[in-house]
């Protein structure tokens, strides 16, 4: 076993300690990861919360990591030690059904492994990125492009993929109006990617406090969602709205915003249900959709589409001490955009 420092929490109202943790001995066909870097995602916070369901704790989070491979399993033909790489919310999936063999493994019929608060494929608990060393089959490792650091690299992981793929699922190019709701971790990833893609970006967020930075990053168009005439003035102009709000939303209110055939995609997870009235869908043809991050092909080009537009998370870099702090940073929507967690403080 291989020993590792991590950050670990033991209750939904517990805050973070430091910890031991064993990583597994090496797997003909694993790679072992030093992590240098960790976000901090919205979902490491449900989670660690017990919002999304029971947890075991203790619990170690983090599902967007950077780091550098440090040794290689004896049939690892894709990474060498020393090269760069990333781990996102999987580590592993069947490999054999309908969706894994698509190269879609977040869909996987039999679930894919999460890269923590799952269960691996020799029974025991996964943990994630707050963590010094993780040991991932080379399947499940992304390669980091030369050009971008290991820092921003981390959240690209999560709020990267989570919002380039349904992007890039409706083709949103060609000036397509393209609505982003929420300026947070994934939003301002969505501006900028869907920017890059040749779509025309409106931002709705709760208020114009973050405009500058929206328009900055590459919206066209930016406004307050808390001014009730901002729902009037723009009601069917979008083909696509990407949801990145993980708290209730009136849905009705943003589905009228949609043209003739417009999605509104939820990327956001509230542990909530939410409420939608069908006729608001029935008048205009319109779609209610989800996506939930993106395949392992998918989540490399998504790097590499970042790499060549130069695309980046804004981040703030933390010690592993402050991550208790991060946390209600992040609920009070007080980031700009991106906690990081620089794992050389464990
Ligand atoms: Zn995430
Ligand atoms: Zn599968």
């Amino acid at each position: 076993m291989i020993n590792a420092k991590a950050r670990a929490v033991d209750g939904p109202d517990k805050p973070f300690r430091a910890a031991e943790i064993k990583r597994r001995d090496l797997d003909s066909d694993d790679v072992l990861i030093e992590i240098k870097y960790a976000g901090i995602c919205h979902s490491d916070i449900h989670t660690a919360h017990g919002e999304w369901g029971p947890v075991n704790y203790p619990l170690v989070p983090g599902h967007e990591i950077a780091g550098i491979i440090t040794d290689v399993g004896a049939n690892v033909t894709k990474y060498n030690i020393g090269d760069r790489v990333g781990v996102g919310c999987m580590v592993d999936s069947c490999g054999q059904c309908e969706n894994c063999r698509k190269g879609e493994e977040q869909y996987c019929l039999k679930g894919n492994i999460p890269t923590y608060a799952g269960v691996d494929k020799y029974g025991e608990p996964t943990q994630g990125g707050y963590s010094t060393h993780i040991v991932v089959q080379e399947d499940f490792v992304l390669r980091i492009p030369d050009n971008i650091e290991l820092d921003v690299a981390a959240p690209l992981l999560c709020a990267g993929i989570t919002t380039y793929s349904p992007l890039n699922h409706w083709k949103v190019g060609n000036s397509k109006k393209v609505a982003i709701v929420g300026m947070g971790g994934l939003g301002h990833m969505a501006v900028q990617i869907a920017d890059a893609m040749g779509a025309e970006v409106t931002v709705l967020s709760q208020t114009l406090k973050k405009k500058e930075d929206g328009i900055q990053l590459g919206a066209d168009n930016y406004y307050a969602t808390n001014n009730p005439e901002t729902f009037e003035k723009l009601a069917g102009t979008f083909d696509l709205i990407l949801n990145t709000v993980s708290a209730k939303i009136d849905l009705n209110a943003y589905l009228g915003l949609l043209t003739l055939d417009g999605t509104l995609v939820n990327v956001g997870a509230p542990a909530e249900p939410l409420s939608l009235n069908v006729m608001n869908l029935i008048g205009h043809r319109r779609s209610f959709a989800g996506s939930l991050i993106g395949g392992i092909r998918e989540t490399q080009e998504m790097l590499d589409f970042c790499a060549k537009n130069d695309i980046a998370p804004k981040i703030e870099v933390i010690s592993a001490d402050q991550i208790d702090e991060a946390y209600k940073r992040v609920l009070a929507s007080d980031v700009k955009y991106r906690f990081v967690i620089d794992t050389s403080t464990m």
